[in-house]
C-alpha cells in the first residue's frame, strides 16, 4: 500500500474505520517527526504485527514548557514520509495544532500522577500530563490494537503503560529497544542541535550506563554506588552537565533498597542545548 499523508481527524477516523470493519487490525507509532532509524525501528515492528500501520507527526504544544524548543523543534516532512513509507506505514496523520486543539487549550487533560512527577518530570513538570493527554486523543483518533513506544523514552513508556492499565484504554503498548548510532549515542531528533564538540561528547551518556552495568556484573546491589560510578563518568566530560542518574526499580521507576530483579539506568544531562536522556536496563538474580 502506498502511503497516505492524512492531515484532519475526521478523514483518519474514516480510513481506519473503514479497515477496522474488514477486519484489519491497525497498529500505531505516535512521533514528533524528525524520523530517524529509531522511529523506523517501530514503524517496522507496527508493520510487522499488524495489518495497517498508522503514524502520527504531531509537535504537541501541551508537552513544552514555555522555556523549551516547540517553535524551533526540528521538521522535515519530506524526508519523513520516505522513511515512514519505506518502513511500512501506511497512514502518516500530521495534523496542525488548529486541528488537534481547535479553540485554544484544552480543559480535559490526563495525568499519571507520581510516575510523572520524579526524574524527567522533576525538571519538566507539566511534561508527562502533556504527553498522556495527546496519546489519549491520538488513540481515540486511530483506534490502534497495539501502540508502540521506544525504550528510549523509558519513563514515558511506563507513565503509557500505567494510562491504559487505568483507564482500561484497549490498546496493547509495545515497548521496542533503544536504536543507537555506532558510537553509542541514542538516536534522537534533538541530536540535530549538538555541534561537532558536543556530539563528540555526547555518547558519555551511553559509557556511563556501560559503567554503572558492569558495576551491576561486579555485584553492586546498592543504588547509590551504582549512582555514583555513572556521575564519575559523565563528571569527566565538562560539555556534558548532569541532571539526574538514578538506578531504579524497572516497574515502579522508584530508588529501591537494593537492586534486585529488573531494573533500570537512567541518565539525562544538557549537552550544549538539547537536554539528553538514555537508559539501560539489567536483570539482578538474588544471589540466595
Ligand atoms: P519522538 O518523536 O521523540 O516523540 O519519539 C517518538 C517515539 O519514538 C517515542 O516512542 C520514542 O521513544 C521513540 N524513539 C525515539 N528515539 C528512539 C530511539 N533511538 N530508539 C527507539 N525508539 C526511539
Amino acid at each position: 500500500m502506498a502511503l497516505d499523508i492524512i492531515t484532519t481527524i475526521d478523514e483518519t477516523r474514516r480510513r481506519l474505520d473503514e479497515a477496522r470493519s474488514d477486519g484489519l487490525r491497525v497498529g500505531f507509532v505516535p512521533t514528533m517527526g524528525f524520523l530517524h532509524d529509531g522511529h523506523a525501528s517501530l514503524m517496522r515492528a507496527a508493520a510487522g504485527d499488524n495489518d495497517v500501520v498508522m503514524a502520527s507527526i504531531f509537535v504537541n504544544p501541551l508537552q513544552f514548557a514555555e522555556e523549551e524548543d516547540l517553535d524551533d523543534y526540528p521538521r522535515d516532512l519530506e524526508a519523513d514520509a520516505v522513511l515512514a513509507e519505506e518502513s511500512g506505514v501506511d497512514i502518516l496523520c500530521v495534523p496542525d495544532v488548529e486541528e488537534m486543539y481547535p479553540g485554544g487549550p484544552v480543559l480535559t487533560t490526563v495525568s499519571v500522577e507520581e510516575i510523572s512527577s520524579r526524574w524527567e518530570g522533576a525538571t519538566r513538570p507539566t511534561h508527562f500530563a502533556g504527553v498522556a493527554t495527546v496519546v489519549t486523543k491520538l488513540f481515540n483518533i486511530a483506534g490502534p490494537s497495539r501502540a508502540y513506544f521506544g525504550e528510549k523514552d523509558f519513563q514515558q513508556l511506563a507513565v503509557i503503560r500505567r494510562m491504559v492499565a487505568d483507564l482500561s484504554i484497549p490498546v496493547e503498548v509495545i515497548g521496542c529497544p533503544i536504536v543507537r548510532e555506532q558510537d553509542g549515542l541514542a538516536m534522537s531528533s534533538r541530536n540535530s542541535y549538538l555541534d561537532p564538540e558536543q556530539r563528540a561528547a555526547a555518547p558519555v551518556l551511553r559509557r556511563a550506563l556501560g559503567a554503572g552495568l558492569a558495576a551491576i556484573d561486579h555485584g553492586a546491589t546498592d543504588p547509590v554506588a551504582v549512582v555514583r560510578v555513572m556521575t564519575g563518568f559523565i563528571k569527566e566530560e565538562p560539555l556534558v552537565e548532569l541532571d539526574y542518574a538514578a538506578a531504579v526499580d524497572a516497574a515502579t521507576l522508584e530508588t529501591p533498597d537494593q537492586l534486585t530483579g529488573e531494573i533500570r539506568l537512567m541518565i539525562a544531562a544538557q549537552v550544549g542545548r538539547p537536554r539528553l536522556i538514555d537508559n539501560v536496563g539489567a536483570t539482578i538474580t538474588p544471589t540466595s
